[in-house]
């Protein structure tokens, strides 16, 4: 099982994630939209769950990606492999993945996993639970890592 490093903040313990600028060749890459709607916060919670989770795998900054910022598109073009988490068939995430030169290896888009797309931030953790372990599934990402949600 893969180590957690920790680091105390505030008095408090955070879980670190590895850097993603310097490990993105060892690294499967998750880029969600987040977008402000059911979908969208299924997907980054879905992203969140498969780093907490998944070994060798982390989600790193989509909108980075977007304004152009050269680390995070290196870092995508990079990567071991890329995972795009779109909330609806708008399909952001991938369009910015796209007009960067970032390689997608696997594309997801939640309204077309059984998720409503509805104005709101709330969630069914079920879904996220369905989602993330599609995914894992069909990507070989192995789940076993402690969680550190
Ligand atoms: S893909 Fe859909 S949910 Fe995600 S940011 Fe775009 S419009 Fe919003």
């Amino acid at each position: 099982m893969e180590e957690v490093k920790k680091e105390v903040t505030g008095g408090k313990s955070w879980n670190l994630l590895p850097s993603c600028g310097k490990e993105a060749g060892n690294l499967d890459i998750i880029f969600a939209c987040d977008g402000a709607a059911s979908v969208g916060q299924v997907g980054n919670q879905v992203a969140r769950d498969l780093t907490n989770r998944g070994i060798g795998a982390r989600m790193c900054c989509t909108t980075a990606v977007g304004a152009g910022s050269e680390p995070h598109v290196n870092l995508g073009k990079n990567a071991k492999r890329v995972i795009v988490i779109n909330g609806c068939a708008n399909k952001c995430a991938s369009k910015i993945m796209e007009q960067r030169g970032v390689k997608v290896d696997y594309e997801y888009t939640i309204s077309e996993m059984e998720v409503k797309k509805v104005p709101t931030l709330d969630f069914d953790e079920e879904d996220v639970k369905r989602i993330a372990e599609k995914i894992a599934e069909e990507t070989g990402l192995n789940l076993n890592k402690k969680s550190v949600s």
